[in-house]
């Protein structure tokens, strides 16, 4: 491990982040599990992008049967890609039923912020203060982890985020107003500066920003607040999408409101990376006239296969109705874990966040100690939030009532092992 560590850091230079002190060698997944060099499984209740579960063999079967058939661009006519396409915008409703296909959610956001500067003719972008939207130059400009060289520019807002410790002011009831209100300040400043609105990006349960307990029509008057300055609302459902929320296929659709664009990434291909842009017509003819588009990679019939697959899972296994059964015992469980500095515990469907706090500030060293314990009981465990105090649970979707027992047992094992 050592060594792989060493050679690592040799090749690829500084700072490519790890997960834990000691890095895990991870050499295979099998459904919810995670197994080490050295035989030891772990229980992942991380990772969102295994969505149907790590190597699921109808996904992997699908993979294997289309790449040995062919493989190419997106300039030949291929049913694939249509097949796929139908099938995933007949899940949008508010006429979002056109497709943009990209590998990665990064470069989907990237174009769904073009879409908005194509329909409005302004170059305004509204993202919240702690916030993570992809690694493109345009996206990174709202991403909060590291401030751009020479500082944001000057198109770019960024609103306080929702935090259930409340630094928008007031109780989290309060917040959707104290919300739609920085993002209306934040459009009369791009509007008298000369850049203009044209539109904010939002992941509809504030996934990065630590997944804050909020509920159907919190985004209402930010939405009023925006259709009003006449810009869109792009909708970053890269780790609320494909039913982990339970209720709905997307997290749009549980808060209820009605987005121009959605982007889609991570679970999309279960690993394999596609990723996608849905978008009304007459934003994807905007789009497409004002920009053009195509991308090597992006859309090939093997994407498409393992895209495909993915939903045949998630509908075959019924993993939506799972999400909403399992995620409710779950968060029933995780709601009676004692501990004195557990501030919060929220959950949507299999998401799930428990938020530390020692005297109403973040228990950042607190939460990080949780989750070195839990890998070190089995357990794999990430963390959010701008302390990075919010225990981050995002388990695949087949994750069942014996893994939440354990989850939680664990869990509450840990806990009464670390003094506040
Ligand atoms: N949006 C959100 C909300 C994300 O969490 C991420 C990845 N963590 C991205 C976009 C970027 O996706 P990708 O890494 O596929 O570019």
């Amino acid at each position: 491990m050592s060594d792989l560590l060493a050679r690592r850091t040799r090749l690829l230079g500084p700072n490519v982040p790890t997960f834990y002190e000691r890095p895990l060698q991870i050499v295979r997944g099998e459904g919810v599990w995670l197994f080490d060099d050295t035989g030891r499984r772990y229980l992942d209740c991380y990772n969102n992008v295994a969505h149907v579960g790590h190597c699921h063999p109808r996904v992997v079967a699908a993979i294997a049967a289309q790449a040995s058939v062919l493989n190419t661009h997106t300039r030949y006519l291929h049913e694939g890609i249509l097949t796929y396409g139908e099938r995933l915008t007949a899940k949008f409703s508010h006429d979002l039923n056109q497709m943009l296909m990209t590998c990665t959610g990064s470069e989907a956001n990237d174009v769904a912020l073009r879409m908005a500067q194509a329909m409005t003719g302004k170059t305004g972008l509204i993202a919240t203060d702690n916030t993570y939207h992809g690694n493109t130059t345009a996206v990174a400009h709202l991403s909060t982890r590291r401030p751009p060289i020479g500082g944001y520019p000057p198109h770019i807002r960024r609103v306080p985020a929702p935090d259930s410790l409340a630094p928008l002011g007031g109780s989290l009831a309060a917040q959707p107003q104290a919300f739609a209100e920085g993002v209306a300040r934040a459009i009369a400043e791009l509007e008298a500066s000369g850049h203009g609105f044209a539109g904010i990006m939002l992941c509809p349960i504030f996934a990065n920003e630590g997944t804050p307990g909020i509920g159907p029509g919190f985004l209402d008057p930010t939405v009023e607040v925006v259709r009003r300055a006449g810009g869109l609302i792009l909708c970053d459902e890269v780790q609320p999408g494909f039913g982990r929320v339970g209720t709905h296929w997307w997290g749009h659709d549980f808060l209820g409101f009605a987005p121009d664009v959605v982007t889609l990434g991570k679970p999309m291909g279960n690993g394999h990376p596609v990723a996608a842009v849905i978008a009304r017509p007459e934003v994807m003819a905007a789009f497409r006239n004002a920009f053009g588009y195509f991308n090597t990679f992006a859309g090939n019939p093997v994407s498409c296969a393992a895209a495909s697959a993915v939903l045949d899972v998630i509908e075959d296994e019924g993993l939506v109705e799972n999400a909403r059964e399992v995620g409710a015992y779950a968060l029933g469980l995780l709601r009676e874990l004692r501990h004195p500095l557990i501030a919060d515990t929220r959950g949507f469907g299999l998401f799930f966040g428990i938020e530390f706090a020692r005297d109403g500030q973040p228990a950042t060293e607190f939460c990080g100690r949780v989750v070195e314990a839990a890998k070190d009981a089995g357990l794999l465990l990430g963390r959010v939030g701008r302390g990075q105090h919010i225990l981050k649970m995002r388990p695949p979707m087949p994750f069942s009532r014996a893994n939440a027992a354990q989850l939680v047992e664990t869990l509450d094992a840990i806990l009464r092992k670390m003094p506040a």
